[in-house]
């Protein structure tokens, strides 16, 4: 049996040896647009075509060729048709003529400017219109969108390892594309372990508590492209871990909460070292010390810690980038920090990182953080309530009032 190594590693070391293992999956697939959203490209999409198409006209008004122009003086023209969304004019536009344009409508053969209908007083005479320039000096050139100012044709419109979201979808449409070629999901197992925990639905007796971690997990995992096998609770108990590792090893990752530290009952990582390998088990950040990674068959394991605040301290700093990295996406996304001015003083133990939770606003143009006062491990309302992490690193000895922090905001790190 391999011994697990027991010392404890730096936060950054465990982020860099997990996303080491966390390899890209090869397998891909056909899906229709409809059904890309949050899925990751697997080859290159190249333009078959210029977006837009035409020269387009990008205000309502009057498409002309800048030869009738008078040096600034008025001109009138002669207006020989109107170019309308779906109906674009298929003539001529010569000298002293102009063609009524609506935005996005293609601009007719000799005309190379428009004038917005603002620039313009147009102008009923006998059964005839004219226009008549009543403002600025007009540039030729002014107010058209070129063909292929979006997307060349021949260019690539989106690279391999790129996660599709609203904008990467629209221009996908944009190119008439009606299937992509995509990343398989990635296949997630996960359970609970606790003879404590209780599924929802079912009352509590003294000493038990509902098992929130799985709809945690599922509620995180389903911003990613995964499959989830949801294993269920498993007690604590060798022999159900076992036959409930030998499962999960299907999968691509194995997430499991609970069990990994080093109490009585703490059966994980030794199932974990005797199953497959544990690469560690202690990290030098709070919440979430205890937290085993490792190996068993070819899927990825994360042991969590049990309380649930860790749960999502753990997904969010090691979890969830080994999944970016392994659903293809790439380049992986940098967890973006900022400063703000923390509204109190933050007592710190040395030698850890601590992640608090607490709540980021704007005063006076000037970004401030008010670390919330639970910050129990068990304490999800804290969670619930924060919008960002206030992340004090290992050297930190303690916040004074006024004191710039990183913050880690929710809100952008979901971009995927
Ligand atoms: P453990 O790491 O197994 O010792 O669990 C630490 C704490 O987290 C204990 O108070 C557990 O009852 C609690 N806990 C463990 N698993 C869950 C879960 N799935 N949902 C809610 N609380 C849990
Ligand atoms: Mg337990």
């Amino acid at each position: 049996m391999p011994a697990i190594k027991p010392h404890v590693i730096l936060t950054e070391e465990a982020k860099v040896s997990i996303l080491k293992k966390a390899k890209p999956l090869e397998a891909w697939q056909w899906v229709s647009l409809s059904d890309a959203n949050g899925r990751v490209l697997s080859t290159d999409v190249i333009a078959s075509h210029d977006v837009p198409m035409h020269n387009n006209s990008a205000m309502d008004g009057f498409a002309l060729a800048s030869i009738s122009l008078s040096d600034g003086k008025e001109v009138s023209l002669k207006i020989i048709g109107q170019s309308l969304a779906g109906h674009p004019y298929k003539g001529n536009v010569g000298n002293g003529q102009a063609v009524v344009i609506t935005t996005g409508t293609p601009i007719p053969h000799g005309a190379d400017m428009v004038v917005p209908k603002e620039a313009a007083r147009l102008e009923a005479c006998h059964e005839k219109n004219h226009i008549v320039y009543v403002k600025d000096n007009p540039n030729p050139g002014q107010h058209i969108r070129y063909s292929g100012e979006d997307l060349a044709v021949g260019s690539v419109a989106l690279c391999a390892g790129t996660k599709l979201g609203a904008a990467q979808i629209g221009l996908l449409a944009s190119l008439g594309i009606s299937e992509v070629k995509v990343k398989r999901k990635i296949r997630v197992a996960l359970f609970s372990t606790g003879d404590e925990l209780v599924p929802i639905g079912r009352p509590l007796a003294l000493g038990e508590v509902h098992d929130s971690n799985r709809y945690i997990l599922r509620s995180l995992l389903s911003q990613l492209p995964c499959d989830i096998r949801d294993l269920g609770i498993i007690k604590d108990d060798p022999q159900a871990l076992h036959d409930a590792l030998d499962e999960a090893a299907l999968a691509d990752v194995i997430i499991t909460t609970g069990g990994v530290s080093v109490g009585e009952a703490d059966y994980v990582k030794k199932a974990l070292s005797q199953k497959g390998e544990v690469d560690f088990w202690k990290i030098n950040i709070k919440p979430g010390r205890p937290m085993a990674f490792g190996q068993v068959g070819s899927a990825l394991f994360f042991g969590l810690p049990g309380n649930p605040v860790a749960v999502m301290v753990c997904f969010l700093q090691f979890v969830k980038s080994a999944l970016i990295s392994i659903s293809g996406v790439s380049p992986i996304p940098e967890r973006l920090t900022i400063k703000a001015l923390s509204d109190c003083g933050i007592p710190k133990k040395t030698d850890r990182r601590e992640y608090l939770r607490g709540v980021l606003s704007q005063k006076n143009g000037e970004l401030h953080v008010q670390p919330l006062p639970y910050q129990g491990s068990g304490v999800l309302s804290s969670m619930s309530a924060a919008n960002c992490f206030l992340v004090l690193p290992e050297d930190c000895k303690k916040v004074h009032p006024g004191d710039p922090v990183l913050v880690e905001p929710f809100g952008f790190q979901f971009g995927f």
